[in-house]
């Protein structure tokens, strides 16, 4: 018999969430892995597109399919009363679930996607509906929150965590085989403006505060034919927006990104592209450049950090101020809008001071491009997150939260400060 399976994204909570490109791709994938081997019905809490949203204007997407969600203020959890920040639960109401979960047919597996750590309470609030409605489910998770907190999702009553990237146990306990060729099920959506897409998997960087090194064990290139599929299925649904999730889309860009670049163009594909996941500066040249503008690049987020060069080497040498430099040179003439180009720096890093944090948020403005503070999330198991036991227990996961963290460090004033710095510094940039 063909099992039935229901595919879940939380609602978020925290202090801030916003919908920047953000869709359950890990969930969507490994369902499309199984796309005819068995039932979905998807259940997105962060679906911008339902009914529900649709009532409510200040929920509407800019002109990229970027956005504010439903939300509703909560009480802080206990460990984060401290945070003088209004704590909330992101996504749809709860009833809307309950309701979705009674009608029909009972469902013989829930896949429930995670994805940071300190978003827990959010798979633990599906799990209670799932059990109390659905109670001879399987509930399955998989994701970030899995992969890095293991200890504590082994306390959230699921029957399958799936960790890492390694999905052969998935395979084996629902006993069928998956087809790898197929995209992601982004037929499980019955709107779609936004999609996502990744033609690598891992970095071969190493940097000391980030997850990617831990969850994926190196750097590959997925089958080129396979991602075109994917694009060309997201655009027949109606996405104008594709944001790309790899995490060094720019390694050995001869090899991956351009060739699908020129495939883009060649293939007549229109379609607005974005980097989410920040883009490494030094492999942006002079022939990337204009073929990522020709191809439909009209967002460019650039993983920066710091100007400090002690820093930059402490922390893995990803990218270093001139070549950040060098890589709006080239974008700018190409056609990339200055304002459209942003440099990600980290705020709240534990070996990081805010006189350097000042200087690099300057100097970034110096470029003519949009900065934005990156608040650091202390990742367990990271050698930096390990280091971040000096301030938070890094064993309870919602003290891995971002604005939290930055905050527990450097004291609300000080951030404060930071980011209206930020604010008055992209106000000097033209429109
Ligand atoms: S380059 Fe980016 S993705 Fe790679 S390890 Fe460094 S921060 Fe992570």
């Amino acid at each position: 018999m063909t099992p039935r399976i229901l595919l879940v994204n939380p609602p978020i909570y925290d202090f801030a969430a916003y919908d920047f490109w953000l869709k359950p791709y890990g969930l969507l994938s490994i369902a499309g892995y199984l796309r005819g081997k068995a039932d979905f019905a998807l259940f997105d809490y962060l679906d911008r597109l339902h009914p529900f949203v649709a009532g409510h204007k200040e929920l509407q997407s800019d002109q990229w399919g970027r956005g504010r969600f439903y939300c509703e203020q909560i009480q802080s959890p206990r460990c984060l009363e401290e945070i003088p920040r209004h704590f909330r639960r992101f996504g749809l109401p709860r009833d809307i679930f309950r309701a979705f979960l009674s009608k029909g047919e009972p469902f013989d597996f829930a896949f429930i996607q995670t994805m940071m750590t300190y978003w827990y309470q959010g798979v633990e609030e599906v799990i209670r509906d799932v059990r109390a409605i659905c109670p001879k489910a399987k509930i399955v998770l998989g994701g970030n929150y899995v992969s890095l907190c293991r200890t504590h999702a082994k306390t959230l009553d699921a029957d399958l965590l799936v960790r890492g990237t390694n999905l052969e146990p998935l395979w084996d306990y629902l006993s069928l085989t998956p087809d790898l060729e197929q995209p992601a099920l982004w037929e499980a959506y019955d709107k779609l403006d936004v999609g996502v897409l990744k033609l690598t998997d891992g970095c071969p960087f190493k940097c000391t505060y980030c997850s990617v090194p831990k969850v994926y064990t190196k750097f590959s290139a997925r089958p080129p034919h396979r991602s075109l599929a994917e694009l060309k299925l997201v655009r027949r649904l109606g996405a104008g927006n594709i944001a790309f999730y790899d995490d060094a889309l720019l390694y050995k860009a001869e090899e991956v990104l351009m060739p699908f670049l020129n495939e883009v163009i060649k293939q007549d594909i229109h379609v607005n592209l974005h980097s989410p996941n920040a883009l490494n500066a030094r492999f942006i040249t002079k022939d990337l450049a204009p073929l990522t503008v020709q191809a439909g690049f009209k967002t460019f987020y650039l993983g920066f950090e710091s100007t400090s060069s002690k820093w930059q080497k402490r922390t893995g040498s990803k990218v270093f101020s001139d070549e950040l430099t060098r890589a709006v040179k080239h974008l700018t003439p190409a056609g990339a809008a200055p304002t459209n180009i942003t440099a990600y720096q980290i705020l709240g890093h534990p070996f990081s001071n805010i006189q350097q944090l000042e200087e690099s948020m300057h100097f970034v403005n110096s470029l003519g491009i949009r900065g934005m503070l990156a608040d650091f999330s202390p990742i367990p198991g990271t050698p930096d997150g390990d280091q971040c036991k000096r301030w938070v227990d890094m064993t309870n996961p919602l003290m891995h939260n971002k604005t939290a963290f930055p905050i527990i460090l450097l004291g609300f004033e000080k951030t404060n400060h930071l980011k209206d710095l930020q604010r008055r510094l992209n106000r000097t940039l033209p429109h």
